[in-house]
């Protein structure tokens, strides 16, 4: 800022300190946000399948999902995760919900 007065360099100065502290209290809020939602533990349910002999396998849903229609059980994240990683014949993730995206599980 060669050209400008100190009174206009002040000035300048001083707008951006204000922005800056606005983008710095954006800035925790947002870290608050995220740091709320991971003390948060995600949950997830188990839709049972169809029928025993039903060639797709139970269905994993987040906890909240609205879109079971059968009878289901709460699991863990970690065996959510075990059985979406490891046994994807005899379960399957949810396409409304996405619990694999959830859990960062990618096909
Ligand atoms: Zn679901």
């Amino acid at each position: 800022m060669p050209d400008l007065s100190p009174s206009e360099r002040l000035a300048k100065l001083k707008a951006l300190e204000e922005w800056l502290a606005w983008q710095l209290d954006q800035t925790r809020r947002k870290i608050a946000d995220l740091e709320q939602q991971q003390a948060r533990p995600v949950e997830y349910k188990l839709e049972q399948k169809l029928r025993e002999s039903h060639p797709l396998g139970a269905t994993i849903h987040l906890a909240d999902c609205t879109m079971t229609q059968r009878e289901t059980r709460p699991i863990s994240p970690d065996d959510a995760r075990a059985a979406l990683s490891k046994d994807r014949k005899f379960f399957m993730s949810c396409e409304f919900c996405r619990p694999d995206t959830k859990l960062g599980i990618l096909d």
